[in-house]
């Protein structure tokens, strides 16, 4: 059973690319990959590890193996064991990395308030902004407790449209925490990421975030759709990092398909959900009931 729940898991983890389409809003886009990845990687970690449990036993007392069944929750035998054990042991190893990289990389993005070369309130970022002493065009948000988004002086100095139309996208970033799906897109990044076609789809998502923040700055009535893209052109960068320019979207860009990709979108995510949740209940029954056999 518990290659199944993997089966299961893999199948989810191909998922972002499924919905990576233009023919879904880029909102729908990344919350059903993230969904997809997080529920992906945990079926196939909690599905590797109970591969890989026979091993404590086999550690334990190597006479304790022969006399247990594991046809049903782990075939396969000792080297199947090993093989998911490694598996499992070293995908852990690398979201531990991941996460204390973000951790630093996010310590290292705070710009203090004390360093800012003015700092003020804003009603469109909904926090403080604080105006780095550079001239190299830079704004991105930093979330979290002292949560601040950081303009270069260039970006304080264009003109009120265009500087209402950036404050307003990287509110939108901290408002929709965009850092969690940012985070989950690169943690499916450090693991996956040596598969093909892996960085061009997490690249689309990350497009997809700065689409979402356009398109919700868009909403706010203070703000010019147009003053976007204007401002867009005069900043080289968005959040900090050199990355290609985001596309514009548009919700006429969503073609007449858009209602069915979702649907059928949304209802493989939930079948393949259903499908993982109860694989991953019947293979921690048998776990248990082998474990209450031994004791
Ligand atoms: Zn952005």
């Amino acid at each position: 059973m518990t290659f199944v729940v993997i089966g299961i898991g893999i199948a989810l983890l191909t998922l972002p690319a499924l919905c990576a389409t233009n023919a879904l809003g880029p909102k729908q886009r990344v919350r059903t990959a993230c969904a997809s990845v997080v529920l992906g990687i945990w079926l196939v970690g909690t599905g590797a590890l109970l591969t890989a449990s026979p091993l404590l036993l086999w550690w334990h007392d190597p006479r304790e193996v022969s006399i247990v069944d594991f046809g049903h929750l782990s075939p396969g035998g000792l080297w199947v064991w090993l093989a998911s054990g490694l598996v499992g042991g070293v995908g852990t190893c690398l979201l531990i990395a991941f996460l204390q990289s973000s951790i630093r990389a996010r310590r290292r993005a705070v710009f203090p308030a004390w360093a800012a070369k003015k700092v003020i309130y804003d009603e469109l970022a909904g926090a403080e902004v604080r105006v780095a002493p550079t001239m190299e065009p830079v704004a991105f948000a930093v979330p979290g407790p002292d949560r601040h988004v950081v303009v270069s002086e260039s970006v304080a100095r264009l003109a009120a449209p265009e500087r209402r139309a950036v404050l307003a996208h990287e509110g939108a970033h901290l408002r929709l925490r965009h850092d969690r799906y940012l985070l989950v897109l690169g943690a499916y990044y450090r693991i996956w990421g040596w598969v093909p076609g892996v960085r061009a789809v997490v690249a689309a998502h990350r497009r997809s975030i700065e689409q979402w923040a356009d398109l919700d700055a868009a909403r706010h009535p203070q703000v010019d759709r147009q003053a976007l893209s204007t401002a867009r052109l005069q900043l080289r960068s968005c959040d900090g990092r050199d990355r290609p320019a985001a596309e514009a979207y548009s919700e006429s860009m969503a073609d007449d398909s858009s209602v069915w990709v979702l649907v059928s979108v949304t209802a493989t995510v939930i079948a393949l959900m259903a499908a993982g949740t109860y694989g991953l209940t019947h293979a921690i029954g048998d776990a248990a009931r082998i474990m209450a056999s031994l004791h």
